[in-house]
């Protein structure tokens, strides 16, 4: 698939889709499984363009009629099946007002993918379905489009893509051949990010090591209001170690306002997780603890004295932030959630 040479950090699975497309030994169903935002639908669609390219010596070329239409979202043997709420994120349809869009992949999309395949494919060898984020299928759907999987024909491909394997059933999953899609190195997202968002270098290490793997949350994280938030919540997080009662209720107090409060709490406290990891490694020190470190760009002030913790203090540290985010994940009162492991954290400090 070199037509598709920005697509990087993926060669295992690529290379057994090609094998087996060169082989002539498609499978009828293939998972995609994989984190969000690492590229599993831009290898779904690499592989669409390959399966059915009409150039004899290299599929997919990219600009037979076959690619021009997939790349364009009108060819007629490939079917994209995604949720309303899915659709309307990515501006293909408008939201109905007064509803919020439907979370749930329709059951009459998935009907309309068992009549296709009832066709020959028109244009193309294949006809291909892309499910996007399958676990939006609930039970009652799953059942009903396990007929589709169980009935196999040659020129059919379902491709299923999902970041939780786990909420598909066990019958749907072992129907088909799963294709794990690991995060991708911090080097490919770096690189990505100055490439194609010209963000510089300094900035992309630090966007791509807090990532985790995710392209598209490193995506989402490039705008300037991201970094200014991490600045915010490391200061707020230093001034409650350093400052008074006072000053642990006014930061509570900050980081629990606002409409989406918990939502914005969640990330704060996994940034303070984070900081408190780096700690910890610039701690143990080492010529190799730079490369590790999150937070690339506070190397320097990370390394201060003033800035040491014990190892066992950091740890204690780190556990008062799961259990804050374990409460958040019930309907405890952010303010006070806050409250509690900020105080509890200053409380442990040996
Ligand atoms: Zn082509």
């Amino acid at each position: 698939m070199a037509v598709y040479p920005d697509i990087l950090g993926h060669e295992r699975p690529m290379a057994l889709l090609e094998k087996a497309r060169a082989n002539g030994r498609v499978a009828h169903a293939y998972l995609f499984s994989g984190p969000d935002g690492v590229g599993k639908e831009r290898v779904a669609m690499a592989f669409a363009a390959a399966l059915n390219c009409q150039d004899p010596e290299q599929q997919p070329c990219g600009h037979c009629e076959s690619c021009g239409r997939i790349a364009r979202g009108s060819h007629p043997d490939l079917r994209v099946v995604a949720c309303e709420a899915e659709r309307v994120s990515r501006g293909e349809r408008e939201p109905e007002k007064g509803r919020s869009p439907s979370q749930q992949i329709r059951n009459a999309d998935l009907d309309e993918v068992a009549a296709i395949f009832r066709n020959r494919p028109y244009l193309g060898k294949y006809k291909v379905v892309l499910i996007v984020d399958a676990e939006r299928m609930n039970a009652n759907s799953q059942n009903r489009f396990l007929k589709t999987l169980e009935e196999p024909s040659d020129d059919t491909v379902i491709l299923l893509i999902t970041a939780h394997p786990e909420a598909l059933l066990a019958t749907v999953r072992s129907r088909c051949q799963v294709l794990a899609f690991g995060p991708l190195p911090r080097a490919v997202i770096a690189k990505t990010l100055e490439e194609r968002e010209d963000v510089d270098a300094q900035r992309a290490l630090v966007l791509a090591a807090m990532s985790q793997g995710s392209l598209g949350r490193a995506l989402q994280m490039a705008g300037d209001a991201f970094l200014a938030q991490r600045d915010a919540v490391i200061g707020s997080f230093e001034r409650v170690q350093a400052g008074d009662m006072a000053d642990l209720l006014e930061v509570a107090g900050e980081l629990s306002k606002g409409s989406q409060a918990k939502e914005d709490l969640k990330q704060s406290l996994g940034l303070m997780e984070l900081w408190c990891r780096d700690k910890m490694i610039t701690g143990l020190g080492g010529e190799s603890s730079l490369g590790l470190l999150i937070n690339q760009d506070k190397a320097e002030e990370l390394a201060r004295p003033d800035q040491a913790v014990k190892p066992q203090t950091l740890l204690r540290w780190m556990e008062h932030i799961r259990r804050a985010r374990s409460a958040l994940r019930t309907n405890a009162n952010p303010r006070l959630t806050m409250e509690r492991c900020l105080l509890a954290m200053r409380t442990s400090r040996l």
